[in-house]
């Protein structure tokens, strides 16, 4: 049976509710499951992919109004640990919508340049503008993760000493909190996604990168490093999750074990999120409309 638009709204809205943290109440990590996929078992694989495909062209509608109003910019932010899927939900999530309409920017490690300015600066040229979906493939998190289990970065950061202080991640997050507030004040609608995939899932997906030639490419010497600090990444997340879900700038803690949900639950988060701005064509005022019904008088005398 075809999946009508009203279930899948009514569907967005329930994962919605189930992976999305608006505030640090007691948010433990360990609470959020990697290999969940709702109520929905394998046998539901090809019923969620249509889902999938119907929220795509949905979310294509809303992107279009969105950018016909040219009033809110929206920003998304994915992070993750290697292979959780962030190219691949990025890239099927988005596939309908108009690339005029989209911005996706990626943040490797810092460039020279970069880290002559504060942390901020190398996102902050990359956000949305009004009537666009901006995307952050990581982003300044990764000031409060990778930095944080590795803090011999921050000595690369040249920051004046007496400013690198214990509390320095208390303040980043005061300092990304505040940031985003801002943003939302702004018009700048946010949402974040950590795509929460298992160790045994990644390593998994590591061999298969190794396994098949194709895939090879996706393979670096790093990620299989960084997996050695997994109980430290994990504890950031955790604590960056805690100090920055907000209800202007909620975290999603998408299962990331299997690829088919945690593609549904963010087209979810990101049609829900799109809804909630009750956008709206521009209406034509009378001028416009005189102006449109002396064009049309042009045309039909040619
Ligand atoms: P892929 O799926 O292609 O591996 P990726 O997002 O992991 O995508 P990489 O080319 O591996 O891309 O580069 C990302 C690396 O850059 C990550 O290891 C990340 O931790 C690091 N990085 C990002 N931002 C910072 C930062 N502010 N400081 C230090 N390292 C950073
Ligand atoms: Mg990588």
């Amino acid at each position: 049976m075809p999946l009508s638009l009203k279930r899948i709204i009514k569907f967005a809205h329930k994962l919605d509710d189930a992976y999305c943290v608006t505030s640090d109440k007691g948010f433990r990590l360990r609470d959020y499951d990697p290999g969940d996929t709702g109520n929905l078992g394998r046998e539901d694989k090809p019923r969620a992919k249509e889902a999938l495909k119907l929220g795509v062209e949905h979310l294509a509608a809303l992107q279009d109004m969105l950018y016909a109003q040219d009033r809110w910019a929206v920003l998304l932010i994915f992070q993750a640990m290697d292979a959780a899927g962030k190219d691949g939900a990025i890239k099927h999530v988005m596939s309908g919508v108009n690339p005029q309409g989209c911005q996706v920017a990626s943040f490797k490690a810092p460039s020279s340049e970069d880290l002559d300015h504060d942390y901020l600066w190398r996102c902050m040229k990359h956000l949305p503008e009004r009537g666009r979906i901006g995307i952050f493939n990581r982003s300044y998190y990764e000031e409060a993760l990778v930095v944080r289990v590795h803090p011999e970065l921050l000595g690369k950061q040249k920051l004046p000493e007496e400013l690198v202080s214990k509390r320095i991640w208390d303040e980043r997050f005061e300092d990304i909190r505040n940031f985003e507030r801002y943003l939302s004040r702004n018009g700048v609608l946010i949402r974040k996604f950590f795509l929460h995939v298992g160790r045994s899932e990644q390593k998994r997906r590591f061999l298969e990168r190794l396994d098949e030639p194709d895939k090879n490419w996706k393979f670096s010497e790093a990620d299989a490093r960084e997996r050695g600090h997994w109980k430290d990444y994990m504890a950031a997340y955790e604590e960056m999750i805690r100090e920055t879900a907000t209800e202007y700038a909620p975290w999603y803690v998408v299962p990331a074990n299997n690829k088919w949900f945690t593609r549904i639950v963010v087209a979810a988060a990101v049609i829900e999120a799109l809804a909630s701005l009750d956008l709206r064509y521009p209406k034509v005022d009378k001028r416009k409309l005189q102006e449109l019904a002396a064009a049309r008088k042009l045309l039909m005398s040619e």
